[in-house]
């Protein structure tokens, strides 16, 4: 074979990503289970480099030189499964197997461990930044050995997005933890589009400002710290008209949000792993209180508001406190996501650069922001800073919007507007940083019904009181 990397799989995704191999001079051989998809592939793009198409697996795997690097770009879950399949026994020792699709984690530990038992490489690769980035340059974060990255990293880190000649590609771990880390940043992507929501929400009922006129001040935030991808479509899709009606475009669309689930995955995860991920966490219950009809229906017609109209009195001033406020939850929710990373990589045995992380993030992907540069340089100051939040900059960016924060939080919930990304966030960033929690309470609730036990704050041990008897306490 002559073929330096391999696409199977050629929808949108893995036809840009073939098209992204070849127009960086490599020799790429592809295949789609139905032959059609590599044809027109071939027809439309086969100026833009050089393609080795194959209507069977047994050619594509033949047309490769050896060691094979294949990648598979299809329906993550059982049809992943049903490739590799196919694939594994046309294979021989030392090919990389490279499965670039939406893959849940545990599946990708499993796959990995199963084809190393055969002597082959699998590398399980996130990829982020739809169709475009696919084409132009995603990030790209995959996993697997370091053995395999030696020899695939450096076409990866080529027709991956560059930032500042940097490219948004490095390994990430070993087995699951390329999957496990694109699964946390589509969960900060949630929780960032929740928080960019409620920033719209909280300007257009406390300003009674028309949804061009938020586009405005979004476009303005996206000059300075706030500025990010998802902060410039959203200005953007504000100041779009809908072609049909004239009306705003985002009052044209139906308020029930969907989602394919790598939010859940992320939420569920943190639940495992016993990592408050809040901001994350309440995204994905938003998503799903929007689309709880028949519950909402029954609650407008009778839950009351008791809230006035919101005045707000000074318009700028307003506009700046929700700028802070976006700006510190923001904080919050990427310093969650990344302490879900930290406890991941000790769960599950992986060596994670969180730097490196927010580096690959700069570029090509949907969260791509001015701001993630700043969490870089927090874990260059601190490679094992136990909370991101308390790194100097963001302990300073955040306690500068501190008062600005617990105004529009405040507000928001005497006026009846439902913020539960910011409020959340607030009541995290209170929580984390409290000299004592009431979990001292739960503690002693646990012991008084279920003998829990408890631990004292001025003695070792562990105790238990008596409490249907004398309460007296003994050492458990
Ligand atoms: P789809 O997820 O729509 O999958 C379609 C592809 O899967 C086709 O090539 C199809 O082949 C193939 N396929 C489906 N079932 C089987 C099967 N049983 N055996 C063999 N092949 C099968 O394609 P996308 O391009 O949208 O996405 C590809 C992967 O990339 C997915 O895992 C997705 O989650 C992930 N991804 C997608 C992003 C996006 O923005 N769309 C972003 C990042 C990742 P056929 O043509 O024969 O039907």
């Amino acid at each position: 074979g002559t073929a330096q990397i391999g696409v199977t799989g050629l929808a949108v995704m893995g036809r840009n990503l073939a098209r992204n191999f070849a127009r960086h001079g490599y020799t790429v051989a592809v295949h789609n289970r139905s032959y059609a998809r590599t044809q027109s592939l071939v027809e439309e793009h086969g100026d833009e480099g050089t393609f080795v198409p194959s209507e069977s697996m047994a050619d594509f795997v033949a047309s490769l030189e050896r060691p094979r690097k294949v990648v598979i770009m299809v329906k993550a879950g059982g049809p992943t499964d049903a490739v590799i399949d196919e694939l594994v026994p046309l294979l021989e020792e030392g090919d990389i197997v490279v499965d670039a699709g939406n893959a849940h984690f545990p599946d990708t530990i499993r796959r990995e461990a199963a084809l190393r038992e055969r002597g082959l490489h699998f590398v399980g690769t996130g990829v982020s930044g739809g169709e475009e980035g696919a084409l132009n340059g995603p990030s790209i974060m995959p996993g697997g050995t370091a053995e395999a990255y030696a020899s695939l990293g450096p076409i990866l880190e080529e027709i991956s997005a560059k930032v500042d000649g940097v490219p948004c590609c490095t390994h990430v771990g070993s087995d699951g933890a390329g999957h496990f880390v694109k699964m946390v940043h589509n969960g900060i992507e949630y929780a960032d589009m929740q928080l960019i929501a409620e920033a719209y929400d909280l300007l257009r009922q406390g300003l009674g400002a028309s949804a061009a006129e938020i586009g405005e001040i979004f476009a303005q935030w996206n000059t300075g710290d706030l500025e990010s991808f998802l902060i410039e479509i959203t200005a953007d899709v504000l100041k779009h008209t809908d072609a049909d009606t004239g009306k705003a475009f985002v009052d044209i669309i139906l308020d029930q949000a969907e989602q394919k689930g790598t939010g859940r995955w992320t939420v569920q995860n943190g639940l495992d792993l016993g990592v408050p991920i809040t901001g994350i966490a309440e995204a994905t219950f938003a998503r799903a209180l929007s689309g709880s009809v028949p519950q909402r229906e029954a609650a407008r017609a009778v839950l009351p508001a008791h809230a006035a109209q919101w005045e707000v009195k000074d318009r700028d001033a307003f506009i700046e406190d929700v700028r802070q406020a976006l700006y510190a939850s923001k904080v919050v929710a990427y310093s969650q996501g990344f302490d879900q990373i930290a406890a991941a990589a000790a769960e599950y045995g992986w060596d994670i650069d969180r730097g490196a992380m927010a580096r690959i993030w700069r570029g090509g992907c949907i969260i791509r922001a001015r701001f993630l540069n700043r969490i870089t340089e927090a874990y260059e100051r601190a490679a094992d800073l136990p909370l991101l939040l308390a790194d100097e900059y963001f302990t300073d960016a955040v306690a500068s919007g501190l008062p600005a924060w617990r105004r529009v939080v405040a507000g928001a919930a005497q006026n009846g507007v439902p913020t539960p990304a910011f409020s959340s966030s607030l009541a995290y960033y209170d929580g984390v940083r409290a000299e004592r929690l009431p979990a001292a309470l739960v503690q002693a609730q646990r012991d008084f019904f279920g003998a829990h036990t408890y631990k004292r704050v001025d003695r070792e041990g562990t105790f238990h009181t008596e409490w249907s008897g004398d309460r007296t306490e003994a050492e458990a």
